[in-house]
């Protein structure tokens, strides 16, 4: 045997290792990224176990950006996909999602919008052969014994489409994240008078930071250490409205809004 042929050895069983300890490394964390999606929601969680959850997919194409950024190259399928409810804002970027990722799983409320973007979506899971699952209030996903996710609340028959937000409140081991997707309120009133412990470390705060969304009852309730609003730069709305942000201040969580950021993520070591 020649130089050359211990050379090429060398090199294969180097880039052999270090692509064991790079694909490695994947699963040594839970990782929680809220995206930057403009005015907009998406949130993709990467389990240790290397399951991809999708919550949400902004207005448009940059979810694609953002979910090839924060997987590995090489991974090309969302295991569950969560759409909280049918605005614009939350799930329009799924439809080019659907031309790149297998998806195996789409988590639904029962409400079905009468609008021509809504039957657009329904064509484009008829072509990709995807049927949705309705889940319900109280159903639980568990993944392993350290991350399993709830469902808090998935109406279904309010004409306010954020009235009909599902609600998860994600857990692993011992941090839970509350996400409320554009529950309103009167959806948090819901919450609290079914006695649901709501305790939790991390709040996606309601609906964009906006006023109708956040009360003081509520977030006493949760008590939030960390409080992230998704929201695009000089936004229309003017989300989040100030008395949305003093009651996050009073309640001593530490706000990070995705406008002033970007794409804010958390890692979780075992
Ligand atoms: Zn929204």
């Amino acid at each position: 045997m020649n130089k050359k042929y211990y050379f090429s050895a060398f090199f294969v069983l180097t880039v052999l290792i270090v692509l064991f300890f790079t694909l490695r490394r994947e699963e040594d964390y839970l990782a929680v990224n809220f995206l930057d999606v403009g005015q907009g929601d998406a949130i993709l969680i990467r389990s240790p176990e290397g399951l991809n959850i999708l919550i949400d997919g902004g207005p448009d194409n940059k979810l694609l950006y953002q979910v090839a950024d924060k997987l590995p190259w090489w991974e090309r399928t969302i295991d569950y996909l969560i759409i909280t409810h049918y605005h614009t804002d939350h799930y329009v970027g799924f439809m080019d999602l659907l031309d790149k990722y297998e998806v195996k799983h789409i988590l639904v409320t029962a409400n079905e919008p009468n609008n021509f973007l809504y039957y657009q979506w329904l064509e484009k899971l008829k072509e990709k052969n995807i049927k949705l699952s309705i889940v319900k209030a109280g159903e639980d996903f568990v993944v392993s014994p350290e991350l399993h996710w709830q469902v808090l609340m998935a109406d279904s028959e309010h004409e306010d489409l954020n009235e009909n937000s599902l609600v998860v409140k994600l857990s692993y081991r011992e941090t839970d994240f509350l996400l409320m997707g554009d529950l309103p309120i009167s959806g948090e009133q819901k919450l609290l008078a079914s006695g649901i412990d709501l305790d939790s470390e991390l709040l996606k705060v309601g609906h964009h930071g906006s006023k109708y969304s956040s009360s003081a009852e509520f977030l006493s309730a949760v008590s939030p250490e960390i409080c992230v609003i998704q929201s695009g730069f000089d936004n229309k709305f003017g989300h989040p409205h100030p008395e949305t942000i003093a009651r996050l201040e009073a309640v001593n969580c530490q706000i990070k809004n995705t406008q002033d950021l970007g794409s804010i993520s958390f890692t979780f070591s075992y």
